[in-house]
């Protein structure tokens, strides 16, 4: 169930697509990927090389015509000559020139070297010393042919593909950095060891070259060649210095030095940016994604995912470096993919017709079965009290699990298809006719559901009325309707089943009216409080009171409280009627405490307000105002309240308590809670409801039940109030079990607040 619930969640998918992007960068699996996307990327940006650069190249044609190779030194030193007469402005090497040959042929090199205007770069290369050595050493030119030169390392360094993709600023060879050849060429600098990243989107087949034999021949026009820096270097297959890059196959090494030379005097930048940030950028659109629409949402992953797409191309294009960016689509994939089939399973079960979270047929599926049945037959509602407040409190999948537990217990009594027609409802078809079976059949599911159910290790008692209606296949929606409406009717009037009868439907709509006047109602005074006294057994003396309201409904006459307070908690309305009770009594308490006749008041608290920050926030800013002392004030607050919401209601107990209130826990013992449970909650009084006090005389377990609880309450620190006191006899009976306080009609009933003292008066505490 809370796997269930975490893989549901909407942030789910962010998490998916965090571990799947963190997986793709971590493990390099995408690489190969975003290869190929920089090969398209670049095939987009192809463009040609600039003309500052020349290759004069080795070629096969210049091989076969100056046979035998390498060359006599003297004829580099011809080049060498024939290009500074036509202006170039650097000449540099890429030929191996460590091992020494003729020494007249050398010393006529070195003597060109020497006298060429124009600076001239020799290569250096790095290599083992033996096939079978770590140690490396640099290979450079013949030291007679070094001293007039500048040295450039010309290493080129694959990627274990064999591809090569990225080029050195300089290397470090035995200690001796030496830049590379493209970084001298482009007048670069760059730190040794760091590798950039070729540009690959020059078209190296459009770098300026001149055959190495047109050169020597002075068969070429001075403009290639004046104000350009010249590599000379090998291009024929037979010298064997090729190396493949990606888009455009194999190249040959002198090429790959100028292409480097070009990605520097570009100013491209080196950076390859983190793909960190594009995953952040991923996940960010997919949390935009979770708040969006299914149409939306393919929109965002289409038009994001170009994006994504695109951001290393803009990179590119600006020069600003470039960025990996598969593992950000896997993530943004993924993370869709993900959100598209829950959306997708969600969807299907809807349409199947089953309700998401409990797996149950639903009511679109009941009233499709019922349309078909053609069968005497009645419909049943379940109605679920408290189902909200749980579900808000620990979840829907909470509550859920709550109502599988009934729906198992129905079964367990016989029930065989249920149907979750509403969050807080069920419903079931039953084989019989209204006015039939009907005690037989409640008391059995009633009994089923008598002992408690746990949900996350708690004990919920499960607070369900039944609804009954005739079954009309005609009209299958109106059945469930009817059936819903009869377990409301059920519910106010207290009973654990109901019929639905054609009456309910003008008490429905009375109730709904009530509700809307109960502010007009609050206005003109129809409500008021009455005060009932509570009477201090062992001082012998009334020294406090509960605070009940009552509505005088100019046509209905006197409504009971019970009849208006479940539908204004419903509504949502029972706030405003609690604060409306709340302030005539803290009037009360501050008018007879003036009179020097200080009385505690106890106010009804619904519970569903206990989870109300603007209830907690309502009562601090009215003890704030100071008019009376909060001790002054008792909240009841019904047991089942705690039993339900333990967390949240123990929670706002506690800051009541803080505030100085006094606080009551009513209705004690028609709940499940037992007092060593009660004892956590910061109450000072136990209420021992009415229905206990009035059956002590019928009966002798209920008396046994009252007295020990008693005991126990004491025990526990707690002060005891019995409620419905009808007569003298309980009255003793209950002093003479050590009752605290006793209540009811033998003590007084409840009555205005000037009625109350002209009666109690003498009895109060001075
Ligand atoms: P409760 O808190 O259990 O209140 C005690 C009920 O017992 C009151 O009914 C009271 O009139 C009645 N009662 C008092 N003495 C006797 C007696 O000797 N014998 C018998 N048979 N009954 C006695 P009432 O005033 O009709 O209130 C009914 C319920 O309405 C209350 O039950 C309480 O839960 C709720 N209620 C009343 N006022 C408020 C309020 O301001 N706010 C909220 N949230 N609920 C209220
Ligand atoms: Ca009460
Ligand atoms: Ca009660």
């Amino acid at each position: 169930m809370r796997f269930g619930r975490v893989l549901g969640s909407k942030i789910f998918p962010l998490f998916l697509a965090a571990l799947i992007g963190a997986a793709v960068i971590i493990t390099g699996a995408g690489a190969g990927v975003d290869r190929a996307l920089k090969i398209v990327r670049d095939s987009v940006r192809a463009h040609p090389a600039s003309d500052r650069f020349v290759l004069v190249e080795i070629d096969a044609r210049s091989l076969r015509a100056l046979e035998g190779w390498p060359w006599p030194r003297s004829i580099h030193a011809k080049a060498i000559q024939r290009l500074n007469t036509a202006g170039a402005k650097t000449i540099a090497f890429d030929v191996d020139f460590s091992a020494p040959s003729i020494a007249a042929e050398d010393e006529k090199f070195a003597a060109a070297i020497n006298a060429s205007a124009v600076p001239v770069i020799l290569p250096t290369f790095r290599q083992y010393a033996s096939q079978h050595s770590e140690e490396e050493i640099e290979s450079l030119p013949l030291p007679m042919l070094r001293n007039y030169a500048q040295l450039a390392a010309v290493n080129i360094i694959p990627d274990s593909d064999g591809l090569v993709r990225s080029y050195p600023s300089a290397i470090v060879t035995g200690g001796v950095p030496r830049p590379s050849m493209g970084a001298m060429l482009a007048n670069a600098s760059g730190s040794a060891g760091e590798q950039f990243p070729i540009d690959t989107s020059i078209d190296p087949a459009s770098i300026a070259h001149i055959s190495y034999i047109d050169v020597l021949n002075g068969r070429f026009s001075k403009k290639d060649v004046a104000g350009k820096y010249i590599l000379i270097g090998a291009s024929a297959i037979e010298l064997g210095d090729r190396y493949p890059i990606p888009g455009w196959g194999v190249i040959s090494g002198p090429a790959i030095q100028l292409l480097a030379a070009e990605t520097l005097r570009a100013g491209s930048s080196p950076l390859r940016r983190s793909p960190w940030i594009a995953l952040g950028l991923a996940i960010s659109l997919l949390y935009a994604g979770t708040r969006m629409r299914a149409r939306q949402q393919a929109l965002l992953a289409t038009v994001g995912g170009c994006a994504l797409l695109a951001l290393p191309l803009g990179l590119e294009f600006f020069h600003m470096g470039s960025m990996a960016v598969v593992p950000a689509l896997a993530a943004l994939i993924g993370g869709m993919a993900w959100i598209a089939g829950a959306e997708a399973v969600r969807s299907f079960g809807e349409i199947r017709g089953t309700d998401q979270l409990t797996g149950l047929p639903n009511r679109r599926t009941l009233e499709r079965e019922l349309a078909l049945a053609d069968r005497k037959a009645a419909m049943i509602a379940l109605r679920l009290g408290g189902y909200a407040d749980l579900a808000t409190l620990l979840g829907p999948s909470r509550g859920a699990e709550l109502l599988l537990r009934v729906v198992d217990r129905l079964r367990a009594s016989g029930i065989d298809t249920i149907y979750r027609i509403e969050e807080n409802s069920l419903a079931f078809v039953a084989n019989q006719t209204l006015g039939e079976a009907a005690e037989e059949l409640f008391g059995r599911l009633v009994s089923s559901l008598a002992a408690p159910i746990e949900v996350a290790a708690r004990q919920i008692k499960v607070d369900a009325v039944f609804g009954r209606a005739a079954l009309d296949g005609t009209q299958a929606s109106a059945s469930i309707d009817h059936a819903l409406l009869a377990a409301d009717q059920a519910r106010e009037q207290g009973r654990a089943w109901d019929d639905h009868s054609s009456e309910m439907e003008g008490s429905r709509d009375w109730r709904i009216s009530l509700a809307g006047e109960l502010d007009a109602a609050m206005a003109a005074g129809e409500i008021w409080v009455a005060f009932q006294p509570k009477w201090d057994i062992k001082r012998n003396r009334v020294s406090a009171a509960e605070a009940l309201v009552r509505w005088n409904h100019p046509m209905r006459g006197l409504i009971p409280p019970d009849t208006f307070i479940p539908t204004l908690e419903r509504n949502g309305q029972i706030l405003d009627l609690t604060l409306y009770v709340l302030d005539r009594a803290m009037e009360q308490a501050a008018c007879w405490s003036a009179g020097s006749k200080a009385i505690n008041i106890a106010v009804n608290i619904s519970a569903p307000l206990l989870t109300k920050p603007e209830f907690i926030s309502a009562i601090t800013d009215r003890l704030a105002e100071g008019t009376i002392q909060p001790g002054l004030l008792t909240f009841e607050i019904t047991e089942s309240a705690s039993i339900e919401n333990p967390e949240s209601a123990l929670d706002a107990m506690q800051r009541l308590a803080n505030l100085g209130i006094r606080l009551s826990i009513d209705d004690y013992g028609t709940g499940q809670s037992t007092l060593s449970y009660l004892k956590h909650l910061p109450a000072r009084e136990i209420k021992i409801d009415k229905s206990f006090i009035l059956a002590i005389m019928e009966n002798r377990s209920d008396e046994a039940m009252v007295r020990s609880t008693i005991d126990l309450a004491h025990e526990l620190g707690f002060e005891v109030v019995a409620e419905g006191v009808e007569n003298q006899t309980i009255f003793d009976l209950l002093r003479e079990m050590g009752c605290d306080y006793a209540q009811g009609w033998h003590v007084g009933r409840p009555l205005p607040a000037n009625d109350f003292m002209a009666t109690i008066g003498q009895a109060l505490a001075a």
